[in-house]
Formats: C-alpha cells, sequence, structure tokens
C-alpha cells in the first residue's frame, strides 16, 4: 500500500504524503456525506449545497486525522525520535516513526496525545458549530458533524488493543508495571487481535442482516489483526537482535562468480550442487556486486535461463559496507529500509564477511525457536 505515494505538503518539516488508496476512502466519504447524510438530514437544502458541505466536511475530516497524527510526531519528535513522514490512506492516517519508544513513560505521552488532539478538535468544532448558528446553517452543521466524528476517532483510537493509540497506551502501563516490554507488548496485542476479531465479526453479522457497510467493519478489522501481528513480530525481532553484533551474523564463507554467468548456472551448480548461499559477482578481477539466494528467489523461475547474475546483484555502488561490530537491529532496518538482500562487513579495508537478510531471518528463528 505505501509504494507508491504523492508528496503534498511540509509541515514542521515532516513530509505529508497521501497514498492512492485514500482517493477511495475520500470518494466514499464526501458521497456518504453529500449525497447521503446531509439530504436526509437537511431535506430542505439544495443538492448542489448537500455535496459542497459533504465535500468540506470530508476535506476536514482528512485535516483533522492530519493533526492527530502530528500530535504524535511531534510528541515524538520532542523525545528524540525521528519522524519519517505522515502518510494519509485508505484507513487513515500513519506516522512513520523511526523507532520504538525507549520508555514506558515516553510511549504513554506519545500515543495518548493522539486521541487527545482528536478530542479537543472535536470541542473546538462544537464550539465552532454553536458560533455560527445563526451566521450560516450549513457551515454550522458541518461543524458539528466533524465535532461528532472527531469524536469517534478519539473513541476509536483509545480501544486498548496496540497497535493502536488505546493499545499503546496499554502497553505503556503493562510495561511500567512489569518492567518487560516484550510481555507487555505481548498481552497489548493480544488484546488488539481480540477487538480486531470483534469488529470483523460485529462486521459479518451486520452483513447478514443486510447492512452492507459492514463489510468496512471487516476489513477494518482485518487490517487490525495483522497490524497488531506484526507488530508483536517486530517488538520479538528487536529483542531478539538486541546485543548481536554484524560479526555474529555474518557469512565468512562466500564463492565468486562471474558476473555473466546465467541465473540457471548459477542454481545448478553452486547453489544446488556446491551448497553455497552468497556469491561475490566479478567481472575479471573487479568486484561487480553480491548476489544473495533471495535475489534468486525474488526472479522469476522462466526468466532464469537467460537472466545473468549481472542483473539480479545489488551492485557495488548500493552495498555500504558496515564494520564487524554494527548492531544487528541497525543492519536489519537498513536492509529494509535501502530495499537490499545483503550488506558487505568491512574492517580496515578488508572484506570480513557478508550478511544476507536469510542469515538474519534464520538467527532469530533458531532463537526463538529455542526460545532464547
Ligand atoms: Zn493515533
Amino acid at each position: 500500500m505505501f509504494k507508491h505515494k504523492w508528496r503534498v505538503a511540509r509541515i514542521f518539516g515532516i513530509n505529508i504524503n497521501i497514498d492512492p488508496s485514500w482517493l477511495i476512502i475520500f470518494f466514499l466519504f464526501t458521497w456518504s456525506l453529500g449525497g447521503q447524510f446531509f439530504p436526509a438530514r437537511y431535506p430542505e437544502w439544495p443538492r448542489s449545497l448537500a455535496w459542497l458541505m459533504g465535500l468540506l466536511t470530508s476535506l476536514l475530516v482528512f485535516a483533522s486525522v492530519l493533526v492527530h497524527e502530528l500530535s504524535h510526531s511531534l510528541v515524538a519528535r520532542q523525545q528524540g525520535e525521528k519522524v519519517n513522514d505522515i502518510t494519509l490512506f485508505l484507513l487513515g492516517g500513519v506516522a512513520q516513526i523511526n523507532d520504538e519508544p525507549k520508555k514506558p513513560l515516553r510511549e504513554f505521552g506519545m500515543a495518548i496525545v493522539g486521541p487527545l488532539s482528536s478530542f479537543v478538535l472535536a470541542g473546538l468544532f462544537f464550539l465552532l458549530s454553536v458560533f455560527l448558528h445563526r451566521a450560516s446553517a450549513p457551515l454550522s452543521a458541518a461543524a458539528l458533524t466533524l465535532a461528532v466524528i472527531n469524536t469517534g476517532l478519539g473513541v476509536f483510537n483509545l480501544l486498548p488493543g496496540f497497535p493502536m493509540d488505546g493499545g499503546r497506551v496499554l502497553r505503556s502501563i503493562l510495561w511500567q508495571a512489569t518492567g518487560d516490554m516484550r510481555k507487555a507488548t505481548r498481552i497489548a496485542s493480544a488484546v488488539g487481535q481480540g477487538i480486531a476479531f470483534l469488529l470483523m465479526a460485529l462486521g459479518f453479522l451486520q452483513v447478514l442482516r443486510g447492512v452492507f457497510s459492514g463489510l468496512w467493519l471487516v476489513f477494518i478489522g482485518w487490517f487490525l489483526q495483522s497490524a497488531a501481528a506484526h507488530g508483536y513480530e517486530q517488538v520479538v525481532v528487536r529483542s531478539v537482535l538486541q546485543g548481536v553484533k554484524a560479526k555474529d551474523l555474518m557469512s565468512k564463507t562466500f564463492a565468486t562468480v562471474p558476473a555473466s554467468l546465467t541465473i540457471q548456472a548459477l542454481v545448478d551448480d553452486f547453489i544446488l550442487e556446491r551448497k553455497d548461499r552468497v556469491f561475490m559477482v566479478m567481472e575479471g578481477e573487479e568486484l561487480r556486486g553480491i548476489v544473495c539466494l533471495e535475489d534468486v528467489k525474488a526472479t522469476p523461475r522462466q526468466d532464469w535461463p537467460r537472466s545473468r547474475v549481472r542483473d539480479i546483484m545489488t551492485p557495488k555502488e548500493r552495498l555500504e559496507a558496515v564494520s564487524p561490530e554494527t548492531d544487528g537491529q541497525l543492519i536489519l532496518r537498513s536492509l529494509a529500509a535501502k530495499d537490499i538482500n545483503q550488506v558487505p562487513v568491512m574492517e580496515s579495508g578488508r572484506l570480513e564477511g557478508i550478511i544476507c537478510r536469510t542469515d538474519l531471518l534464520r538467527y532469530i528463528k533458531l532463537k526463538t525457536e529455542l526460545g532464547l
């Protein structure tokens, strides 16, 4: 969902992006407000006015979501976290904050400020609707609608399931009480998954009764469920890699292959025959790049006889070497951020080893299976 997004603004130095999926929800909101809700509630309004107010309200709903996410981001930044950007998408907004908070109290502040800002906005829109009552009935109605929607946003986000704000609040409290972040996350994401299944069940019931907007609840529940499960995984991965260094993860043996080798030959002669997994790609005497098993797997089978190793390798220019002492969590994050599969480990200009994404994943799997 986040591959191609449009950058639309920059506020307090934070990039504001719009994911294409946002257009769907924006259209749905405008349509249900301008085409259904306002005409039903205010039949005396002309159609065009209802649509205009629908559009305006819808725009302000997303401005409100943006304020909510900005509040998270600003508190996070004040606590020294790096905020990458904010993206509006199908299900609202998400602030990309580089790291998990390091102390429970910080997480509490970072999480609670979102719902609080929604409630403050609700209050402001309510006052505005009172204030505008005489001047303009339609604007007053739009403001009242925004007050209700923001209240709903605040309440929904306070549901105590991780990774929603309320779930983060719950986690921070459990974390403070037990001193164990992993355990706190496990409980909060279990509650999160419980809430997600409840939402899905409610949605299904609605659909069975002929209310098709119930599908929306099913969808939100499904999204939350995977986010809760994934959020816990991330915490596990982080805690498994804590204190693990590049030198513990790297492969020290690697074969050399020519850049012109076909992938088929690489698979047949090197991977299957010699059980190698990491390859230095050479052109003559010169290193051109690195290839791992992942790169091969990402290439469609029918292309293997034609494609060359040089087509799928990570070229030398994109490889950024780390030292044997570099932190494992940092490596995993940078592989994900750069969308590459391998990183060379160098010390004083000498190649010590290579870390592939599979090495990292294997290490994590092994350690969690052994319950370490
Ligand atoms: Zn929030």
